[in-house]
């Protein structure tokens, strides 16, 4: 039963629920193609997806690659943000601060940040490192 051989191998596939490159089991063959997987990190069937860092040629890698990975281009912000501002003194942050666009700011749990937005009357959004806050503010 030359067929059976392939069935039941692990192969390297893109998990269409753990969004990610993972080695799965081949459930189903049709002639040689793959085309059933079972991941085996998730334990789920689905139909078997070429893996992702192998296929997809130098397509544009804009949008759709920036959306995926939105911890680390927070990151990646972040750093670009604390690069330009380096000079910029930074304020400790209390609820009843001023602060201006650009401003840099340190919070007790979410570490330094910079002010990326003013939002009327009486918010902020700052990027930390990891993460994007909306905080209360002094106000105008
Ligand atoms: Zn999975």
């Amino acid at each position: 039963m030359p067929r059976s051989s392939t069935v039941a191998k692990e192969v390297l596939a893109y998990c269409t629920s753990c969004k990610m490159d993972l080695s799965h089991i081949v459930v189903a063959m049709k002639g040689d193609k793959i085309v059933k997987a079972q991941c085996k990190t998730c334990n789920k069937e689905h139909a078997y997806k070429a893996p992702k860092g192998a296929k997809e040629p130098a397509k544009k890698k804009s949008k759709a690659s920036k959306a995926e990975q939105t911890s680390s281009s927070i990151e990646a912000e972040w750093e670009k943000l604390m690069t330009s501002h380096k000079d910029a003194p930074v304020k400790g942050y209390t609820m009843k601060g001023k602060f201006l666009l650009g401003d840099k700011l340190k919070h007790p749990s979410f570490g330094e940040g910079i002010v990326s937005r003013l939002i009327y009357p009486n918010k902020i959004e700052v990027v930390f490192r990891e993460d994007v806050k909306i905080m209360i503010y002094g106000g105008q």
